[in-house]
């Protein structure tokens, strides 16, 4: 089956006793078990069998199955946000006196994850240019836990060549991590570009309709520590499992991602075209635009589409506080790939603890407004889009 129908058709594992399409909110933190061995079977892990909610659940569980399904992985493991699934993802493999190896291009809190927090757990981060494969080879060395990357940054959109640092980690024998959330995993597949473990905030298009948090980690099997680790270590003892409403949100929006995002790429390529008409924009940014710099690469990795978040620049600071407050249609909301279209200045906001510096070593402008395009009609999208940019304030 394609991809499409897998997201919409993945079974229960047992029939519902009242035949239930949906499947039914596990709200329950506890299971009861017929016989002591059958309680000792699922606690020593001996059978796959939910014992208690901050490990297992029946609704998270059918959630995790469909990702697999759809992905190819070989375990699929939901959290309560993208940055505890990150968080996990990195748990498994640093330990103190180890490194990371990453961008200088990161999502923010994913930064002060390994900056702030694991620094005091003694594990170093090293912040290069993934551009520069040679930068990237001279960085890792024997104390390298894991190279982690973003296929596309934000707000920056620098398209990481997964292949070619895949080759690279793998020769050091250490894993390649890829948060994979701005491309979703129904338009290409990370594991045969050689991704070890993909990590989604799943809060994003997953959920769509920004119903609920989450995070996915999915595992390739390629390093079995991952399955060790999380499993019958993490889950239990760091207890950021996924909640069964939100299991619940999330499998309604995986069913309908594929044709939502369809949509939402072509709108945010269909505006990109009409924005870069617009004389008060300084620059459009979108990978999906045939004159981007990282518009073929984008298309060898991810197929013909492109995803919908895009910057535009305008002249300075006060043009784009203006153009954000004089927004009527489009929100003035962080969040990505919601239903609804989002506008935000990153360099204020998610970028606001960080200092000048930081942020110029970042490449975050504060001249740089973030778009993500909604179900909206696009033009509409396009009109708000021109209003705010030319109302007399
Ligand atoms: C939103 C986001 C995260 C964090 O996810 P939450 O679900 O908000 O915890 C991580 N990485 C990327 C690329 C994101 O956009």
């Amino acid at each position: 089956m394609r991809k499409t129908t897998i997201a919409i058709d993945t079974k229960l594992p047992r029939r519902d006793a009242f035949g239930a399409i949906a499947m039914p909110v596990y709200h329950t933190a506890a299971y009861e078990f017929e016989t002591a061995k059958d309680m000792a079977d699922a606690f020593c892990g001996r059978v796959l069998a939910p014992d208690y909610s901050r490990v297992m659940n029946p609704t998270v569980m059918h959630l995790e199955d469909t990702v697999k399904a759809l992905t190819g992985a070989t375990n699929v493991f939901a959290f309560c946000s993208g940055m505890a699934a990150i968080t996990n993802a990195l748990l498994v493999f640093v330990e103190q006196g180890k490194n990371i190896v990453t961008s200088n291009h990161l999502f923010g809190n994913t930064v002060a994850l390994m900056n702030r927090t694991l620094t005091r757990f003694g594990v170093e981060t090293r912040q290069i240019d993934l551009l520069d494969l040679d930068a990237v080879r001279n960085a890792i060395d024997e104390h390298t836990a894991c190279l982690y990357l973003e296929i596309v940054t934000n707000p920056q959109l620098e398209v990481a060549d997964l292949s070619a640092l895949a080759d690279i980690a793998h020769e050091r024998g250490i894993p390649l991590i890829a948060d994979t959330t701005v491309i979703p995993f129904t338009q290409f597949s990370a594991k045969q570009l050689g991704v070890d473990v993909e990590v989604v905030s799943s809060t994003k298009y997953i959920s769509g309709g920004a119903t609920s948090l989450g995070g996915l980690v999915i595992d390739y099997g390629t390093f079995p520590v991952v399955n060790q680790r999380i499993r019958f270590e993490l889950l239990f003892n760091v207890g950021s499992y996924m909640s069964p409403h939100a299991a619940y949100m999330q499998s309604l929006g995986l069913e309908t991602l594929d044709a939502r995002y369809r949509v939402q790429a072509q709108n945010a390529l269909t505006l990109t075209k009409k924005l870069k008409e617009v004389p008060e924009i300084v620059s459009v940014n979108y990978i999906g635009l045939e004159d981007n710099p990282f518009h073929e690469l984008a298309v060898k990795q991810f197929g013909k589409t492109a995803g919908a978040m895009l910057t535009i620049d305008l002249a300075d600071r006060k043009a784009c506080f203006s153009f954000i407050d004089h927004l009527q249609l489009i929100r003035r909301a962080t969040n990505l790939f919601d239903n609804k279209s989002l506008a935000i200045h990153p360099y204020s906001t998610i970028f606001g603890p960080f200092s000048g510096k930081q942020k110029a070593a970042m490449d975050v402008r504060d001249t740089t407004i973030r778009l993500s395009v909604g179900l909206e009609d696009v033009e509409d999208i396009f009109e708000d889009i021109v209003q705010a940019i030319r109302v007399e304030s």
